[in-house]
């Protein structure tokens, strides 16, 4: 049996999830179904990142200890996880003492390969992102991200990591037919990147005592990302699975932090000597109502309130349907609503309801469900919104064109052209029922069993219009 290891980022644990969590969770979920259902051995990983000064400062402002806040909000990313009926089969969290221990082992593979070595640093750190930052990257002298407070001058010793020793032989894989990073616009941007010329960068910190303590030197904790990128092996190695998923087949993340992902990690497990994973996809951010989501704005969408709103099916629809992989999507509670009636009320289900309603009884032969090569093709590429279209328009569309055109309900119910018509959209139905499973797994499942052998109507509607 093939195996497929894919993973989300582990979402800081400093705020509570959003749709923005939820975009990359979902679109992995996506995946990690549609490889089931081409019956391959499925490991999906997400989690959550507890270490680092931001969460060590915002525990200290709600005025309970670091360990106390991740005990509180780990809880609410696998509350909205289960809520989205995410399928991952582990949730990572780094505080977990199995985690710290693999954490050790890499570091310490690091460090005997002479890839580590003291330095005094001095410069610009934004404690939002948690990264020291160039004087390229400020904007205004600050961290173009978070507020300006936040981006504070720092100077420490700090044990660095050789990240230019190996920047020849990322650009060698990046631009080689092993090439592990897509789309193609993210490749260039750090192709580019790369050719300007990189720094080692800091791998520990002194004095941020909440983070996992350097084997070699028990007065310094790894830098929170060291320990963060860690956890898609860690996980691999203490959950002693009868399979051995490593090396992970897609790392799923947002272009936020692209590039600890497509090159502090690849050179992390050069130097470690640890297998390289095989894909790594940068996907683009949701914009809300033409803004910036931020907590500030107070313009975040919880997953809550969207299932309160579409429920549990519609709104992965939603989320995966608006999948930003070809630059930032505008998204919104208005938008979304537009969306649901037109694809899912107007058109699937009422296609599903009225097939149900006219061939009540009609007598199905069963067919070989199998996945279409382009649809699996273009999901694989991420092109969730493409891989839809594909589907509605061989399938649904197609079947509403085909029922407006022979007007079924017009012609007798023995009437061989009207059950002729029927069949062939009850198949198409079961088709595209099979192959939106992966987004839609609940109605999806109804819709296939209701039609399983024999044409049954609908109890109730499954996508009801909203105003
Ligand atoms: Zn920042």
């Amino acid at each position: 049996m093939k195996n497929f290891y894919i993973t989300t980022p582990i979402y800081y644990i400093n705020a509570e999830p959003t749709v923005g969590s939820a975009c990359t969770t979902v679109a992995a979920d996506v995946v990690a179904r549609m490889h089931r259902l081409l019956g391959e051995n499925v490991f999906y990983l997400t989690g959550t990142d507890e270490h680092g000064e931001k969460v060590a400062e915002t525990a200290k402002n709600a005025g309970i200890s670091p360990q106390d806040w991740c005990d509180q909000m780990a809880p609410k990313f696998i509350e909205a996880w289960k809520l989205l009926d995410i399928s991952n089969d582990f949730f990572i969290r780094t505080t977990d003492s199995r985690h710290k221990k693999v954490v050790a082992e890499v570091l310490q593979k690091i460090y005997d390969q002479g890839d580590v070595y003291q330095d005094q640093y001095e410069g610009w750190y934004c404690v939002g992102c948690e990264s020291f930052k160039t004087e390229k990257e400020l904007v205004d002298n600050h961290c173009p991200l978070h507020p300006p407070e936040k981006t504070v001058k720092k100077s420490e010793k700090n044990w660095f990591f050789r990240l230019s020793k190996y920047v020849p032989e990322i650009i060698k894989l990046i631009e080689s037919e092993n090439n592990y990073l897509f789309p193609e616009s993210k490749k260039s941007e750090v192709l580019a990147k790369l050719k300007a010329g990189v720094t080692d960068v800091s791998l520990s910190r002194e004095k941020v005592s909440w983070g996992i303590p350097l084997p070699w030197d028990n007065s310094q904790t790894a830098y929170v990302w060291f320990d963060a990128l860690i956890n898609y092996y860690s996980a691999t190695r203490f959950l002693e699975e009868k399979t051995d998923f490593w090396p992970a087949d897609l790392h799923l993340l947002g272009k936020e932090i692209l590039w600890f992902h497509a090159v502090i990690w690849q050179a992390m497990l050069l130097s470690a000597k640890i297998e390289l994973p095989k894909k790594v996809y940068s996907h683009d951010f949701y914009t809300i109502d033409n803004q910036k989501m931020s907590k500030s704005l107070g313009n975040t969408i919880p997953p809550k309130e969207m299932v309160e709103i579409f429920g549990v099916d519609a709104s992965r629809y939603l989320i995966a349907r608006s999948f930003p992989n070809n630059g930032d999507v505008d998204i919104g509670i208005g938008r979304f609503k537009e969306k649901y009636n037109a694809d899912l009320a107007n058109n699937f289900g009422n296609l599903v309801s009225r097939v149900g309603k006219l061939g009540d009884g009609i007598d199905l032969e069963k067919n070989k469900l199998e996945l279409s090569d382009k649809y699996v093709d273009l999901v694989n590429q991420l092109k969730i919104d493409e891989a839809v279209n594909f589907i509605f328009e061989t399938y649904i569309d197609k079947s509403n064109n085909l029922l407006n055109e022979v007007t079924p309900w017009k012609l007798e119910a023995g009437d061989p052209k009207r059950i002729e018509v029927l069949k062939i959209c009850a198949k198409n139905v079961v088709m595209a029922a099979y192959h939106l499973l992966p987004i839609l797994p609940k109605s999806c499942q109804v819709i296939t069993d209701q039609f399983d052998g024999k044409i049954r109507p609908m109890e109730s509607g499954l996508f009801p219009r909203i105003k």
